[in-house]
Parts: C-alpha cells; sequence; structure tokens
C-alpha cells in the first residue's frame, strides 16, 4: 500500500518536522533576544571607549605640542644673542602661540614673564623637588595647579625643561598650556556627564579631571572609592575592584567592567597618557553600559517572543487536531466500506503487513470466502435484506475474531477476504461466526441457511507478497466443490492445477454454448423384468471442435460453483423438448419413453426457477409426462422446506421428480417421507457396495420395501454385471440404469438404437 494522503505516518512526519523547525526558530530566537544587550554593550563599550581615547589623545597632543615649543624656546633660549634677554624671547614666543604661558625660573628663583612674585623662591624649590627620574631628556609635563598656586592654572598643564648651567646652577624653562578650550570639546563635556574621569601625574597630582578630583588627598584612592561607591556588594565585584586598584597603582593600561549595584555593568578606562611621561588617565562610567531603555527593550522583545512561541503553539496544537479530525475523515473516506459498515479492501492491504509484523509467532491463514447462493438472497428478499447479510458477515467476524490480530473485510459484491489466527480455537471461532451470521439474518426474516464457501491459506512465515496470499486463498475457494458438504478448501499446490483447468473451462464455457459443443447425451433405462426400453437420462457431454470429449465430472463442479450450471441445465433441458417436439413430429416413428434430465440444486434457490421451467415447457408444447427432473438428495436441512415447494411446484406442472443419488453420501431414508419424490435413484457406489456386502444388502431390500410402501418407483444406477442384474430382480427392483443395457450415446444415436417403432 503506498503511503497516502490519509497515513498518520506522514502527517505526524511533516508535523514533526515542522515542530523541529520552529523549535530551532524559537531557540535562535531567543539566543538573539538575549544577545541583543550583549550587541548594545559592546557597541556601547565601543562609544565609551573612543570618547576617552580621543580626550586622551586630545591631552597627549596637548602634552605634545608642548613639548615640541619648548624645543624652540630651549633654542631660543640657549642660544640668546647679546641684544637680547629672556623676556625679549618670551614676548617673541608669546605672539606666535595662543594659549601658551612662558616662564623662565632661575636659579634665584625670579620668575621671567610672570606678573606675580610672591611664591617664585616656594615655586624653585617645588619644581626642584620633581624628581630626576621624572624628567627625559630634562623635559617633564606636570598639572600646573600643583605649582601655580592660582584659580587660572586650575586647567592648565605645564612643561618643564631643566637647564644645567655650565656653573652647575639649574634654571627651568617652562610652558603653561590652559586646557579649559579642551576640556569644553564634546568628548569632555560628554565624558563628564557620563562619569568621572582624571589625567593625573605620577604622583597622583591631577592635570585634568572632572571637577570633584581637586582634593588633596591621592586622587588615584579618590578615583577608586568613587568607583567603589556604585558597585554591587559582590565578591566578584569587590575582585573586580581590588583588580583595578592594583592595575592602577602599578600604571598598568586596560579597561574593566565592573557589575554596578542597580544591576547593570560599567566600564573603566586607564593606561597611561600615550607620548606623555608617566601621565596616567582614569575613567569610569558611572551610568553603565547597558541603560535602562536598553533593558526595557530587551525585556519586550522578549516578552514578544514568548507572546509569538505561545502563539505558534496555539497554532501547532490546532494544527495537529485539525489533520488529525481531517484524518479521519480521510480514513473513513478512504478505508471504509459503505455496503457492510467494515472497512475496505484498501485497509486490508494495508494493516495485513502490519499484523502479520507485530504477531510473528502466530500461525496465520488468509481465509477469501464467498456467500453460497447470495444471488438468490438478493434475488428473494432484495438488496437491502442481502445488505444486512453482507454487513452481518462484518460484524460479527468483529465480535467473534480477535480485533487486534484479525481482520475481515469485503473485496466486492459478496465476496470477503479475511486474516485469521490458524490456532486452537479457530474451529470453535468460526462456527460461532457461521451461527452468528445465520443468526442475524433469521432476525431479518431471511429464512436461508448462511454458508460460506472459503479458500484458506496458510501464511507462512517468509510470506511478504499479500496479493499472493490473497490469490492462493482465492484460488483454493475457487476449487471447493460445492455439490459436497466441504465448503472450505485448503491451497496445496494441486489447487494450481486445478485452477488452471478451471481458469480454462470459465474462459470457454460461454462460447462453447453458443457454437453448441454442449450435446445431449442418453443413457438407457432397462426393465430387466420385460427386458425392454423404459427410458433414458440424459447427460451432457463437451465436443469440442477438434472431436475432444470433455466428461461432466471435470466441468460440472466447475459450473456448479460459478453458478453456469444454471444456463447449462436449461440448455438441456430446452434441447430435449426441442427433441421431443422432433420426435412427435416424425408421428410414429419412434417410441418416445420418458427422459430424465439432471438439475442442479442450485436451480431450487433461484426464485424464478418454477417459472422459468414452464416457459420452456409452453415455448416448446411439451408432453411433460415424458420428462422427468433429476435433483441429487443430498440436500441440507435447512433447505427442505424450500425443496418441498419446489418439488410440489414442478409436480403440478406435471413432471415426475427424482431422487438422484440416493444412497451416496448423507442420505436419510427420512427424507422419501418428507420430500414428494416420484422416482428414486440408487446410486451406483451404493450398489456396488450391496454386491459384496451383506449388510448392505439388507438395506438396500428394505428400501425396496420401504419405496414400495410409500409408493415411490425405484431405478438402480451403475448396473455393469449380470449378477447384479439376477441380485436385483430377485430383490424385486424391475428398472435399472447402466452399463450392462448400454452406456450414454448421443441423442440421435439414442433414438436409432433403442426407440424405433418396428412397422
Ligand atoms: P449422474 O446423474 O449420477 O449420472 C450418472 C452417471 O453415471 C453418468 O456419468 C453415467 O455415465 C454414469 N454411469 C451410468 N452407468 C454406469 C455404470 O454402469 N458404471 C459406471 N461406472 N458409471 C455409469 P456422467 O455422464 O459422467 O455424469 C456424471 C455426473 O454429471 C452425473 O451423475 C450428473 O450428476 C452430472 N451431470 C451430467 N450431465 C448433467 C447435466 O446436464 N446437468 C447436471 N446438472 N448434471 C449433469
Ligand atoms: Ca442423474
Ligand atoms: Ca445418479
Amino acid at each position: 500500500m503506498k503511503k497516502g494522503l490519509g497515513s498518520d505516518k506522514s502527517i505526524a512526519f511533516v508535523l514533526w518536522i515542522a515542530l523541529g523547525a520552529l523549535v530551532i526558530c524559537v531557540g535562535v530566537t531567543f539566543l538573539h533576544v538575549f544577545d541583543i544587550e550583549n550587541v548594545f554593550e559592546k557597541e556601547m563599550l565601543k562609544s565609551y571607549e573612543g570618547h576617552v581615547d580621543t580626550a586622551v589623545n586630545e591631552v597627549a597632543f596637548q602634552v605634545n605640542m608642548i613639548r615640541n615649543m619648548m624645543e624652540s624656546y630651549t633654542e631660543n633660549v640657549t642660544n640668546l644673542r647679546a641684544d637680547e634677554d629672556i623676556e625679549d624671547i618670551i614676548r617673541e614666543q608669546e605672539m606666535f602661540t595662543n594659549g601658551y604661558d612662558f616662564f623662565y625660573l632661575d636659579s634665584n628663583g625670579a620668575l621671567v614673564g610672570s606678573e606675580e612674585s610672591k611664591r617664585h623662591a616656594q615655586l624653585y624649590y617645588e619644581i626642584s623637588q620633581i624628581p630626576i627620574y621624572s624628567f627625559s631628556d630634562n623635559y617633564t609635563c606636570v598639572p600646573a595647579q600643583s605649582y601655580f598656586n592660582d584659580d587660572m592654572s586650575r586647567n592648565c598643564i605645564m612643561g618643564v625643561k631643566r637647564l644645567e648651567k655650565d656653573n652647575g646652577n639649574i634654571e627651568y624653562l617652562i610652558i603653561r598650556k590652559d586646557l579649559t578650550q579642551v576640556l569644553n570639546l564634546d568628548t569632555f563635556n560628554y565624558l563628564t556627564t557620563k562619569g568621572d574621569f582624571a589625567i593625573i601625574s605620577g604622583n597622583g597630582n591631577i592635570i585634568a579631571a572632572t571637577l570633584n578630583y581637586y582634593d588633596d588627598f591621592d586622587n588615584r584612592e579618590n578615583f577608586i572609592s568613587s568607583i567603589q561607591a556604585k558597585t554591587a556588594d559582590t565578591n566578584k565585584a569587590k575582585k573586580q575592584i581590588s583588580n583595578i586598584k592594583k592595575n592602577i597603582y602599578t600604571k598598568i593600561s586596560d579597561r574593566t567592567k565592573v557589575d554596578l549595584a542597580n544591576g547593570e555593568r560599567s566600564l573603566v578606562c586607564y593606561g597611561e597618557v600615550p607620548r606623555t611621561h608617566d601621565m596616567y588617565y582614569m575613567y569610569y562610567f558611572k551610568s553603565g553600559t547597558i541603560s535602562n531603555s536598553i533593558r526595557g527593550a530587551t525585556t519586550r522583545s522578549f516578552i514578544m517572543c514568548l507572546f509569538m512561541i505561545l502563539i505558534l503553539l496555539a497554532m501547532i496544537v490546532f494544527i495537529w487536531f485539525t489533520l488529525n479530525e481531517s484524518n479521519d475523515v480521510i480514513v473513513k473516506l478512504a478505508y471504509r466500506d459503505e455496503v457492510t459498515g467494515g472497512y475496505n479492501f484498501n485497509y486490508f492491504r494495508m494493516k495485513v503487513g502490519s499484523i502479520l509484523q507485530a504477531h510473528k509467532e502466530t500461525p496465520f491463514m488468509m481465509l477469501r470466502f464467498d456467500i453460497m447462493n447470495f444471488r438468490y438472497i438478493n434475488e428473494s428478499y432484495g438488496h437491502d435484506k442481502a445488505d444486512i447479510v453482507l454487513g452481518a458477515t462484518i460484524r460479527e467476524f468483529e465480535k467473534i475474531f480477535d480485533k487486534r490480530k484479525e481482520l475481515c473485510v469485503r473485496v466486492n459484491s459478496d465476496q470477503f477476504v479475511a486474516l485469521v489466527a490458524n490456532d486452537m480455537g479457530f474451529d470453535d471461532r468460526y462456527l460461532r461466526y457461521l451461527k452468528g451470521i445465520t443468526d442475524e439474518a433469521n432476525e431479518n426474516s431471511i429464512r436461508f441457511p448462511i454458508r460460506l464457501k472459503v479458500g484458506m491459506y496458510q501464511v507462512r512465515k517468509e510470506d511478504r507478497d499479500i496479493d499472493m496470499m490473497i490469490d492462493r486463498a482465492n484460488a483454493a475457494r475457487k476449487s471447493v466443490d460445492t455439490t459436497t458438504n466441504n465448503l472450505q478448501a485448503i491451497y496445496s499446490d494441486n489447487i494450481v492445477k486445478t485452477m488452471r483447468k478451471v481458469d480454462a473451462i470459465e474462459s470457454e464455457m460461454e462460447k462453447a454454448l453458443r457454437k453448441g459443443e454442449f450435446k445431449v447425451f442418453i443413457q438407457p433405462k432397462w426393465d430387466i423384468v420385460k427386458d425392454e426400453i423404459i427410458g433414458g437420462e440424459a447427460l451432457v457431454r463437451w465436443i469440442k471442435n477438434d472431436g475432444s470429449m470433455v466428461y461432466p465430472s471435470d466441468f460440472i463442479p466447475v459450473f456448479e460453483s460459478n453458478g453456469f450450471i444454471e444456463t447449462l441445465d436449461f440448455y438441456m433441458l430446452e434441447q430435449l423438448c426441442v427433441k421431443l417436439k422432433e420426435l412427435t413430429a416424425e408421428n410414429g416413428k419412434y417410441k418416445i419413453v420418458p427422459i430424465s434430465v439432471n438439475q442442479s440444486r442450485i436451480l431450487i434457490n433461484n426464485p424464478d426457477y418454477v417459472k422459468n421451467v414452464e416457459k420452456v415447457i409452453k415455448r416448446y408444447d411439451t408432453d411433460v409426462s415424458k420428462i422427468q427432473l433429476e435433483i441429487t438428495e443430498n440436500l441440507f436441512f435447512d433447505q427442505k422446506d424450500k425443496m418441498i415447494e419446489v418439488i410440489n411446484s414442478l409436480k403440478a406442472l406435471g413432471f415426475d421428480m427424482a431422487m438422484d443419488d440416493f444412497g451416496s453420501g448423507y442420505s436419510s431414508l427420512n427424507i422419501l417421507k418428507d420430500i414428494p419424490f416420484d422416482i428414486l435413484k440408487i446410486d451406483k457406489d451404493f450398489f456396488d457396495e450391496a454386491s459384496i456386502s451383506n449388510a448392505s444388502t439388507v438395506i438396500l431390500k428394505k428400501i425396496l420395501e420401504m419405496a414400495k410402501e410409500l409408493n415411490i418407483d425405484v431405478i438402480c444406477e451403475g448396473v455393469e454385471t449380470q449378477e447384479q442384474v439376477d441380485m436385483l430382480r430377485d430383490f424385486g427392483c424391475h428398472a435399472v440404469q447402466g452399463y450392462f443395457y448400454g452406456k450414454p450415446i448421443a441423442c440421435e444415436e439414442f433414438y436409432e438404437t433403442y426407440c424405433l417403432n418396428k412397422k
């Protein structure tokens, strides 16, 4: 079975794929939402660091400018011409540079270039205290505030050049630069609003800073404690702070994140000011890197995400249910059989494989069956009632058999297929099943014995091909000989051979009938007392175009099981009627003896049977007394009433009715009393026995006596020897049919041989 749209598996598969894809999507989205904070933080850090770098570089630039200027200043001072004094040089320098103040501090503490003179001695002392190692090339840059104790120096830095005179005196060249303008740049404004910064010299003195750092104590400590005030009270944060502290005191450059008390993170940047000597910057962002607005945005995205997930989940659930529901509908449409209300053949073929797979230890049997004479149920009781029988076939199965591993469906018309467990209980289940169907039929006033013609195939472990199993079961079904009581057949290799024959017969039968290949042969019946012909039996022969003859035993059972026997029997009856009409027309040339025609039991079930017989005899204006009808007695009890009814009707038309093959199979003497036969044909098998066994002769005698009492004529079939003839004569039987008197011969030959009236 192809996996169709309605297959549970394929739908589940698609859904699982969808669900998997969704989970991945959701996961990725989640990660993204969380990552947004990181991305934002990274971006903010970048911009923070950018600002810090810009600021630090700006300061470094200024520091360098002072250094450059210091070079030319130094040169000018050292190469002082005789007509110049230092004051001239200072004025000259100040003319060309704006925002720079030039000073010259001689070893006496005189400060040239300055208005004020109060602290000159003090200034010299302080500057001379700058450790020698702070100078490189005798140059250093320091915050001006520390040396010029005026308001103006607040935002100033100064470059100091140490000049060692030949006489050993030390003099200093000083350039002061006001950084106020620089510090008013956007970058510094930005930084001051975002946090605190300080650029300090090696001894901790402020070069440039946010206002609150102009305190007396160590500015590094000041800086660190201002960070500390805002950090979280966690071990991690404490560790971060102590790390920062260590780095700053050892003048390491770094950028470190610290956890703040408000849950945010902040950035601390610190390091040497490039291209300066011993200048160090520190920056601390008070506001943190992850602003509340970003937090808010990520939280909102997170909630949106969750919301979307919930909606998607709801959709999946919805789709799942609708698919399942529509799947049910599809299954119902695709796998239901409307007539029986059970599953259909497609379902069966799909399901059997999985049942076999799931119950590997169970021996299984494939059954293929049909309801005997279903056509007549249909014709006698109507489609609705017949459908009830079809439905019952499924319903009763489902009641009695094990639903988990046994399954029965209708294939078409009255054809069924079933998979059953071939265990000890099977026979019992099967009998209950048959009874169940019949009971249900009876409840619906169908007085017709429900019998099933069953072909069985024993499933082997290695069998996989379901169609093969069904075909074999079907072959077995076709091989069932419906003239016997046993309506079950198990598949065997022989059946295949038989099947081929059956197929050949079935494919030819209709054509053969049209072409007149079925011939009427007649076997004489003899009066052994008077030693003269008393009648004949019409027996069919199939003589093919090539002259080969097929005997009834090869094709009658086939016709009985496929129903063609009905056509054939009517054909034989009609041919006989035609012949009788011809003979009558010959005006006494032939002695017209009664001829019996075989009527299959199947005919009885056709509600139109009697009517059809009547039509034939009317058409040919037949003298009914010259025709006898033979019906095999081997009947089922259930059909007795029906049988009596049909026989009475036929007798009413004027036929003599013969019970054929009495003594074979399940004969019962009782039946003679019940069914009004005129003639009793004792079967050749019985007669064979009678000639050898004493018991049988006793029975034969009794039968003859009883028949006489009941006023029934008796004729013995299969008489082949003089001995048999003599014995029968002794027993008081005078009618026989057998090879001893004549074999069946072609109709014309029969009349020429036995029936010519001597003139
Ligand atoms: P049956 O009705 O019992 O017919 C008698 C059979 O016994 C015939 O076989 C006949 O040839 C055979 N027979 C007659 N005398 C002797 C004998 O002394 N020894 C032996 N061994 N056999 C003898 P046949 O013609 O082959 O027919 C076989 C069966 O086929 C018939 O048995 C009958 O049941 C069925 N049949 C034949 N023609 C028709 C027909 O037109 N319609 C139906 N429904 N059945 C038919
Ligand atoms: Ca017969
Ligand atoms: Ca017979």
